[in-house]
């Protein structure tokens, strides 16, 4: 099967044309300049033919376009729900008119990391395995679970994608969801900054020469012993491990895949959260097989084939 896929990300979108388990063609749209969504699509339809066109697929060839968005999403009705200071303008959009108008194909919309989760079960470290769990670890923290093959949505579309907002510290920082010391308030790259500023030492450490507080920054100065990022570290390998314990307590998966961009430093996380999930998880039942994701960023893009043959 071929089809569409579009990834959102913040400040630019991917947009490809897939063949089953490959990407076909693939370019990156920058929206810097956009003022939201709805100034973007234009732009991503624009892309979306020109990915096409390189591929030598027609798009009328293709099942539909799968669109990953980072907020809340009703797919049936190809809406955005709730966003989370990202295109604001997205609720007010009819997506799914705007794709049968420009490309002529059916869409359908789908929270970016229930659509990664799909891909790394397509074509990644998710395969075969139809109870698992997806974490993503980078600027926000998402998640996304699958119970005996069924993705999760839940009543209100917000089953399973919650993950990087489990609290993981009741007396902890102020989270942008409205709640109090989330996973994603306490160890995401959004939040980084403001962790690193409040660990005790900081004006004495590397880390405050910096010019931009990263996991790449903290892991390196950690590395050549400074004792700030060291502690920052730590934390932060502690907070994705709760978080990792209560996603496996709360969707009982055989797998779990984490992904994002602090994955590129897989050796030093994912032994840290698999050493974590097997020591104090309760599964009586065996241990939780944890993976570093495959795909990396196309792995949204995948989802799109599962995504439209109705996952
Ligand atoms: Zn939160």
């Amino acid at each position: 099967m071929k089809a569409l896929a579009v990834d959102l990300g913040g400040s630019h979108a991917a947009c490809a044309v897939v063949a089953d388990r490959e990407v076909a063609a693939e370019e990156t749209v920058s929206l810097e300049a956009a003022g939201g969504l709805g100034e973007a699509l234009s732009p991503i339809a624009a892309a979306l033919r020109r990915v096409a066109g390189r591929a030598g697929i027609a798009v009328r060839d293709c099942r539909g376009l799968a669109f990953g968005f980072c907020g809340l999403v009703d797919p049936d009705a190809g809406r955005v729900l709730s966003t989370n200071a990202k295109y604001d303008d997205a609720p007010g959009l009819d997506l799914a008119s705007w794709a049968r108008r420009e490309l002529g194909v059916p869409l359908r919309i789908e929270n970016d990391a229930r659509l990664a989760l799909l891909g790394e079960r397509h074509a990644g470290a998710a395969r075969g395995c139809d109870d698992v769990v997806m974490m993503t670890l980078g600027t926000g923290i998402g998640g996304a679970a699958m119970v005996g093959g069924r993705l999760l949505r839940g009543r209100h579309f917000q089953a399973g994608v919650l993950g990087g907002h489990l609290v993981a510290d009741f007396e902890g920082r102020p989270c942008t969801c409205g709640g109090v010391g989330c996973v994603e308030a306490e160890a995401s790259t959004w939040a980084l900054g403001a962790v690193c500023r409040e660990t005790p030492g900081f004006e004495a450490s590397a880390l405050a020469r910096e010019a931009r507080l990263g996991f790449e920054a903290v892991f390196a100065r950690a590395e050549e012993g400074d004792r700030v990022a060291r502690a920052v570290r730590e934390r932060c390998l502690r907070v994705w491990a709760a978080g990792a314990v209560s996603m496996v307590h709360a969707w009982d998966p055989e797998r779990l895949v984490v992904g994002g961009g602090v994955m590129r430093s897989a050796a030093l996380v994912l032994p840290a959260i698999e050493a974590h999930v097997h020591r104090h998880a309760w599964t009586p039942w065996g241990k939780v097989d944890v993976r570093a994701a495959t795909l990396g960023e196309r792995a949204a893009l995948l989802g799109a084939v599962p995504l439209l043959e109705g996952a």
